[in-house]
């Protein structure tokens, strides 16, 4: 996708993931290459073994640094990116195969570039989703080994160079977490927004472009770039206007951030109706944010990434400080605890001691959940020990329908009794919501708000499971502002069902973050938005701009509409566009 304009410049376009404006010199990051000499003559076993060990000890030290760097710089549930990276160093398997050709008289890094060029093999076949994961982690780590056997130290090359614009084919959450200061942007040519490289770069605040085909052959070493991550394009040698409009842009951006993160007013339309503004974790860290941020409770606690790069299940006690310390930091605002989404993408290691592996997009959610009662009674104790105080609220993922949710809510109220029984501590009934995930769901939300509590929309599996396309896709982030008429439609009838019951209705997917969906959301009737914590200032912002009654317009016109491009010109109207 290059664009290539008379004036002199040239721009390729991929996919905004991070954004703000970069300005450096390319410097294209050698990723496929590492120029092994394979004619060396090895050291003695016993010596390269040696030098093979003290390399894995040194990239494990950095990975522990890097994660350790990670949590104390972004301090909002990011430091748990790394850990698979450690588990993987440790594997026995793995390291007494590359032992294995070491004493078998190979140099230790032909031997580390044998071991993974194979798993990277298995990973081109592997069907599972998972593996395929566990596999790109894997070669990262093969990479960083013989990287540090062959003494290149990735992007540490860039130091002292200048500002700088990256080029690479793919980039790994390890190498971004190292990154030196002179980095000014990224662009890479495989990876997706919702990957950790491109939540790292958004939470260091560096911008990204992803998804540049071809981009290492595009591109000169030494050319002046300008990266926009708001729009995904890299600018090979753009001329000065171009420079200059950009930085202004920048410095509305920038002022704007600065207002919003010193807002601390009610987030409340100008005519007076009160959207609440959530968070969404996945683990404890970095829930000071919460006050920074001026969040209104937590909506959605992805707990399963409690239960993932562990090696085995956690312990009722475990789960219940996690839990706890959410509920007194947040006390006495909400916070919504969904119960583990064990499936697709996000499959225990320690799954074999639940009798088996999830499958995708089969036996997932709740229904893994209630597949598995052991698990599932103690994750509940914990959560139901951890409500004591009264401000935590229960939610169940991928529920189909009526009768799964009565399943779940039957389990639950059993395993109250029998902790009630035994003489546990316990509050008072705890609020359970269901999240609306699932086309099927969202049909019959009617009948499910009769006994359900409160709804959240989960549009990230909305969205896949109504269109039919892999969330994990990134073909469709290239569509400016999706939103689908089918999506609408479905949006307000949750909403519609939910408040005919005098229930809430939350949206706490991706789309609860996107400013230019908001007038629409808003005009739905969604009561409340749970979001990372970073996007909360600006949404807040964006709300106290907006007058509900106009936003209810909006949505009257927005659900007569019949395809995405009316809808996304509808929005680009009505935001002046
Ligand atoms: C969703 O599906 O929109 C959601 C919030 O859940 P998750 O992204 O964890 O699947
Ligand atoms: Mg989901």
């Amino acid at each position: 996708m290059v664009r290539k304009k008379s004036l002199g410049f040239t721009v390729l376009k991929g996919i905004g993931a991070s954004k703000g404006i970069g300005i450096g010199r390319i410097f294209i990051l050698e990723t496929s290459d590492l120029r092994i000499n394979r004619k060396a003559v090895p050291d003695k076993p016993e010596a390269e073994l040696l030098r093979y060990r003290s390399a894995r000890d040194r990239v494990s030290v950095r990975f522990n640094q890097a994660a350790a760097h990670i949590l104390k710089e972004l301090g909002s549930g990011k430091g748990n990116i790394l850990d698979v990276h450690a588990l993987i160093l440790k594997d026995q398997g793995l390291n007494q195969e590359i032992e294995f050709l070491i004493r078998g008289g190979k140099k230790a890094e032909v031997a580390v570039e044998t071991v993974f060029r194979g798993i990277s093999e298995r990973q081109k076949l592997a069907e599972n989703k998972y593996l395929k994961e566990r596999f790109t982690v894997s070669r990262d780590i093969g990479r960083q080994l013989v990287m540090e056997l062959l003494g290149a130290h990735r992007l540490e090359v860039v130091k002292g160079k200048g500002d700088v614009i990256l080029v690479a084919r793919e980039l790994t959450p390890f190498a971004l977490a190292d990154h030196p200061a002179n980095i000014k942007g990224f662009a890479v040519e495989t990876g997706g927004p919702t990957g950790h490289a491109a939540i790292l770069a958004r939470a260091y605040n560096i911008p990204m472009v992803l998804g540049i085909a071809g981009i290492e052959s595009a591109v000169e070493n030494g050319a002046r770039a300008l990266l926009n991550g708001a729009t995904g394009e890299l600018i090979i040698n753009p001329s000065p206007e171009i420079v200059a409009d950009s930085l202004r842009l920048r410095g509305l951006e920038i002022d704007g951030e600065a207002k919003a993160g010193a807002e601390k007013a009610v987030s409340e339309t100008k005519d007076g109706r009160r959207i609440e503004l959530l968070m969404n974790i996945a683990n404890t860290h970095g829930l000071n944010t919460a006050n920074t941020c001026g969040a209104d409770g937590v909506g959605l606690f992805r707990t399963e990434f409690l239960f993932l790069n562990k090696e085995t299940l956690p312990t009722e006690e475990e789960q219940f400080l996690e839990f706890e310390k959410v509920a007194k930091a947040l006390f006495p605002r909400k916070v919504i605890i969904r119960t583990a989404d064990f499936g697709g993408d996000k499959q225990p290691p320690a799954a074999a001691e639940t009798g088996g592996t999830p499958a995708y997009p089969g036996l997932r959610g709740i229904r893994y959940c209630l597949a598995h009662p052991a698990l599932f009674e103690t994750h509940l104790r914990a959560i139901l020990r951890a409500g004591t105080a009264g401000n935590v609220g229960i939610m169940f993922p991928m529920v189909p329908g009526l009768e799964t949710f009565r399943e779940a809510k039957v389990f639950l109220k059993r395993t109250r009794e029998k902790m009630a029984w035994e003489g546990v501590k316990l509050g008072r009934a705890m609020r359970v919501g269901i999240m609306i995930e699932v086309p099927s769901a969202a049909l019959m939300a009617g009948v499910l708000a009769r006994e359900s509590d409160f709804f959240s929309i989960g549009t990230n599996d909305l969205f896949q499971y109504t269109l039919g396309i892999d969330r994990e896709d990134n073909s469709y982030s290239a569509y400016e502002r999706f939103l689908p008429p089918s999506i609408v439609q479905l949006v307000q009838l949750v909403v519609e069902s939910a408040h005919k019951k005098k229930k809430p209705a939350a949206v706490c997917g991706e789309l609860a973050h996107q400013l230019w969906a908001l007038p629409l959301l808003i005009g739905l009737g969604v009561d409340e938005l749970s979001m990372d914590a970073a996007h909360i200032p600006a949404v807040r912002q964006a709300v106290r701009a907006l007058s509900y009654a106009w936003c209810r317009e909006l949505a009257q016109k927005a659900l007569l509409l019949e395809t995405p491009a009316a809808i996304r010109d509808l929005l680009k109207g009505a935001a002046g566009e």
